[in-house]
């Protein structure tokens, strides 16, 4: 065999092993966010169809571990450190975002889906706040006055903060959403800042991975975590646990509060495996 046969077969050999564990699930959406993320065109030239396919799996690869490792670092950090981390490069937002939209495009049912049907269901004059807007769906959705939250903004309308201290007044809103973003280790911050945001009466919604508060897997009691936001000032109005991925709190502010020492859960991160 010539150098140049050996070096081409080790080649092919090399392609069919990595394109096997490519990540196929990940979308070609995820391998353009990474491609923007890195600024520039790729410096690889495609001259094939084949070629540019396995980069385009080596992208989405690339994208895929980009999105874990972004959703594993929201988890594990507090609120004002993934402000800092995602201040320093903005666009890795939305690599997060285009993992996170391919993760949810799995789920049977969204859960922004229920709370915007909730709050359609009731008076436009209600005004809401979106802890972890993400892309403000939300706000795009319903024609109450939202004021949506997030760590980056892409949109006019979103405000870039650590939502453990928003700018708005207090006693200020009549509903506060927090859906899938109680990620920080922190996360009993949002909570008092949602508190001390809504009016006496005003609805707490939340939205939960439901493996974070199943205790068969390692997850908080949902009880715990009721009975820790009860004592926080609310009153539980509803629980829904008829979704696969995801349960649903509502509750309401109490008109009085009392201050407490409150012994908040520890939330399991959510994690996404790799396929
Ligand atoms: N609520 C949206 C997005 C959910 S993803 C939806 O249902 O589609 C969770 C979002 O919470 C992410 O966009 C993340 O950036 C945001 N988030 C997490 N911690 C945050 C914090 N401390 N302050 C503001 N936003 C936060």
């Amino acid at each position: 065999m010539t150098e140049e046969k050996r070096r081409s077969t080790k080649r092919k050999r090399g392609h069919r092993r990595r394109g096997k564990s490519a990540g196929a699930a990940v979308t070609n959406n995820e391998s353009s966010s990474v491609a923007a993320s890195c600024g520039s065109a790729s410096p690889i030239r495609s001259s094939s169809k084949s070629s540019s396919s396995f980069l385009d799996k080596m992208k989405a690869k690339l994208s895929g571990g980009y999105f874990r490792m972004l959703n594993e670092k929201l988890y594990t950090c507090s609120g004002d450190e993934a402000l800092k981390y995602f201040k320093e490069d903005p666009s890795l937002f939305d690599v997060y975002h285009s993992g996170y939209q391919e993760q949810m495009s799995r789920w049977p049912e969204q859960p922004n889906d229920i709370i915007i049907k909730w709050i359609k269901d009731r008076s436009p004059s209600l005004v809401v706040a979106d802890f972890g807007c993400g892309d403000a769906r939300l706000a795009k959705s319903v024609k109450n006055k939202v004021f949506s939250f997030d760590l980056v903004s892409n949109d006019p309308s979103v405000f870039a903060c650590d939502m453990s201290n928003t700018p708005l007044d207090s006693s200020s809103v009549d509903v506060a959403v927090f859906c899938l973003s109680l990620m920080g280790t922190n996360f009993p911050n949002y909570l008092q800042e949602a508190n001390r945001v809504l009016k006496p009466n005003g609805w707490l919604l939340i939205a939960e991975v439901k493996s974070r508060l199943d205790p068969n897997t390692g997850g908080a009691d949902p009880n715990k975590f009721v009975k820790a936001i009860c004592e926080l000032g609310f009153t539980s109005t509803s629980k829904d646990f008829s979704n696969k991925m995801f349960i649903l709190f509502y509750f309401k502010k109490k008109e009085k509060q009392k201050s407490k020492d409150i012994e908040w859960p520890e939330l399991k991160p959510c994690l996404y495996k790799r396929r």
